[in-house]
């Protein structure tokens, strides 16, 4: 497992009869085990780099590998299915808005994930369990999720994106709706997960008071990297 590794990523989007630059020359590499926040203001290009690590957006250019794999190298991308078929099965995508099925119990949003991604049927639930128990929400199993709070409902969330075992793990801004407590324990909660799992992940955030836990911040700027991702605290110290 080699993580997330970026490298001169470039991307643009038609703007009248110019590209407007959205990501611009991004190097950057998450290993496994580890958490690096993504922090800066709105428009900045963090769900654009986001959308190129989860192969859903092709970049102009750079270099993008997943666990190992190369999604964009040397100005060729891999196909649309093979790509799709990574983000099933080495790529796990938190959204901000969580988009948990009403009428599934917790247990059920997470078996439901399992079936999808194939393997033998009978391991899907005790996966789904395993899962649901990392998250601390063994007693809800069976709540749907209007009987769940805030909090456990982005819990399911972040569990269904983990169901999968993923070698890279997306999280797009997942403090907006919460509270500044509740923000930082989310970001603890996906940080612990991400020691725990050995997955690499990119969580994208604009405030930095909820970022303590994470491995490093990568501030991100215009489209351009503004630093080398800085440590938050020494080594020795985590
Ligand atoms: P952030 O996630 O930090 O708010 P985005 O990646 O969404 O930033 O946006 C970066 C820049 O790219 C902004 O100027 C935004 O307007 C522009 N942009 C984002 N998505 C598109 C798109 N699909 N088409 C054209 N421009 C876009
Ligand atoms: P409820 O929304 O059922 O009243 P809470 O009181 O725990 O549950 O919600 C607290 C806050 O968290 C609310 O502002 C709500 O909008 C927000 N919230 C609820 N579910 C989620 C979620 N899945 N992701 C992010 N924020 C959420």
């Amino acid at each position: 497992r080699t993580g997330l590794v970026l490298e001169n990523v470039t991307l643009t989007y038609p703007d009248g009869t110019s590209r407007l630059t959205a990501v611009d020359d991004v190097s950057l590499t998450v290993p496994p085990g580890s958490t690096t926040a993504l922090l800066g203001p709105s428009g900045s290009g963090k769900s654009s780099l986001l959308a190129v690590a989860a192969t859903l957006t092709v970049p102009d250019s750079g270099r993008v590998a997943v666990g190992g794999i190369e999604v964009v190298a040397d100005g060729a991308a891999l196909p649309p299915a093979r790509c799709a078929e990574l983000r099933r099965t080495r790529i796990g995508i938190v959204f901000q808005q969580h988009r948990l099925l009403p009428s599934l119990t917790a247990l059920e949003q997470l078996t439901l994930v399992a079936h999808l991604q194939g393997g033998r049927p009978r391991d899907a639930e005790p996966r789904a369990r395993a899962v649901l128990a990392a998250v601390g929400l063994e007693e809800v199993a069976d709540r749907r999720p209007h009987a769940l709070s805030g909090g456990q409902r982005q819990r399911v969330n972040i569990a269904r994106a983990l169901v999968n075992e993923p070698d890279v793990l997306l999280v797009d801004e997942p403090t907006s709706a919460l509270d500044h407590e509740r923000g930082e324990q989310v970001v603890e909660l996906v940080t612990s997960l991400t020691r725990a799992t050995g997955a690499a992940t990119l969580l994208v955030s604009h405030d930095e008071s909820t970022l303590g836990s994470v491995d490093a911040v990568a501030r991100i700027s215009g489209g351009r990297l503004l630093a080398e991702p800085a440590p938050t605290r020494p080594a020795q110290a985590r």
